[in-house]
């Protein structure tokens, strides 16, 4: 079984007033361990497409199942409590929390699921070392790169071994150097923990490195690649 599953999933913005067909009927599957892409111009509907799969949108009509429930039939508590347990989010802007050092924002998500402490701290520093931060670990984001907090922010998604991982842009606001890292850190842990990644992006160099392809043009899928 597949671990996502979308079928003629449709989000339309504003249906009373002035419609916006944001997302048109996409049906695709995402398995286990994936490494996908989701591409196409600004305004393809990227974003919304990753907001239903991340149950941070309601479809207009179609479904998303997650391990074969049905996560439209939630209700908001529900889907806050699935969310939390099943997914791990990655934002273009990082969206660390500033008051908190690096650590304390990966062991944040773990302490709000009760993870005992010492299995918090083990996850934590070791999420750290992979991602290469572990000496930033005291710091807070207005001390580290763009690149450093996006790597904290992979280190805080990864934290609880979620079902999967979305990642809306993680690299727009990263130069060529930060990108490629980034990927290379995220490849690494696709591959060492078997983590779902999808992910979206209009940058050439970040689409070569994917393992699938799903390029998005007004709302359908265009064209899907390897
Ligand atoms: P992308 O991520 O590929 O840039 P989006 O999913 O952000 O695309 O947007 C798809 C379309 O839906 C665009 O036309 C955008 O303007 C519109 N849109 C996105 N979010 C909203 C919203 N909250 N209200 C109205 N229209 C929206
Ligand atoms: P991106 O291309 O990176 O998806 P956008 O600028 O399209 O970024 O969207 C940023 C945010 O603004 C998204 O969360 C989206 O839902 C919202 N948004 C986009 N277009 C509209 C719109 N026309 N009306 C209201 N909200 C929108």
């Amino acid at each position: 079984m597949s671990i996502i599953q979308t079928t003629n999933v449709t989000k339309v913005y504003n249906p009373d007033t002035v419609p916006v067909h944001a997302v048109n009927g996409i049906s695709l599957a995402f398995e286990k361990g994936e490494f996908s892409a989701i591409v196409g111009p600004s305004g393809c509907g990227k974003t919304t497409y990753l907001n239903l799969l991340g149950g941070l949108e309601t479809p207009t009509k179609g479904a998303v199942h997650v391990d074969g429930q049905d996560i439209s039939q939630l209700n908001s508590t529900e889907l806050t409590d699935f969310r939390l347990h099943n997914i791990g989010f990655v934002f273009q802007a990082y969206n660390l929390i500033p008051v908190m050092s690096a650590y304390e924002n990966v062991a944040f998500i773990m302490e709000l699921q009760q993870f005992p402490l010492k299995s918090i701290e083990e996850r934590v520093m070791e999420l750290l070392e992979a991602m290469e931060i572990a000496d930033k670990a005291h710091q807070r984001p207005n001390q580290l790169s763009g690149g450093q907090q996006q790597r904290v922010a992979v280190a805080r998604a990864l934290a609880s071994r979620p079902k999967f991982i979305l990642a809306d842009e993680p690299t727009a606001n990263l130069d060529s150097k930060a990108t490629a890292n980034l990927l290379d850190l995220m490849l690494k842990m696709n591959e060492k923990e078997e983590t779902t990644f999808i992910f979206s992006t209009h940058d050439d160099r970040v689409m070569q490195r994917a393992k699938r392809l799903i390029k998005l043009e007004d709302g359908q899928i265009a064209n899907e690649t390897k």
